[in-house]
């Protein structure tokens, strides 16, 4: 499940801590539409197919106003997947310099949490410090109900406990 933090990922005692919505004058701003810009990173191309698969209309997420945009001018946030190589530092942080304040960043898929499987590479950067991550979904790659739920919740739109932890 999506965190607020890279350390709520780890999960030693099985507990999943859910992510948390954003304060009350950004969920004013972006909880009704939310346009993202993809950041394509040292990816693998498997978390791009599964976040595309959210404008479908199995998963239709626009019907929840969150859609996908070409430009960072027209978007309230980015979307990172990939490991962040070394030559796209500078490309992802001009994006998300031209994305207008206030602005949000999710980071998708083990790779950008960790390196995931290309964790051991020299090529590899990272999200660089000056570019806050608000929400952290994991999953190589992540199934798109899990980014859905993570992007719900981080827009207060779906609180309460994963389904599966309900009892009976
Ligand atoms: S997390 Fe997995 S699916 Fe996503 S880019 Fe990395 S290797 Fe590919």
């Amino acid at each position: 499940m999506a965190t607020r933090t890279r350390e709520q990922l780890i999960t030693p005692s099985g507990e999943v801590e859910l992510a948390q919505a954003l304060d009350q004058p950004m969920r004013r701003l972006l909880g009704r539409s939310l346009r993202l810009r993809s950041v394509v990173a040292g990816s693998c191309g498997g978390c791009e197919s599964e976040l595309f698969a959210l404008s479908n209309v199995v998963f239709d997420m626009a019907r929840f106003g969150v859609e996908f945009v070409a430009s960072p001018r027209h978007a309230d946030g980015i979307v990172i997947t990939g490991v962040v190589n070394r030559n796209m530092v500078e490309a992802l942080e001009r994006t998300y310099a031209a994305v207008p304040d206030p602005r949000i960043v999710i980071a998708v898929g083990a790779c950008a949490a960790s390196g995931g499987p290309f964790r051991d590479s020299d090529a590899i950067a990272g999200i660089p410090a000056s570019i806050p991550v608000d929400l952290w979904i994991p999953g190589c790659p992540p199934h798109p109900l899990t980014v859905l739920d993570g992007l719900l919740r981080l827009l207060g739109r779906l609180d309460g406990r994963h389904p599966a932890a309900a009892p009976g």
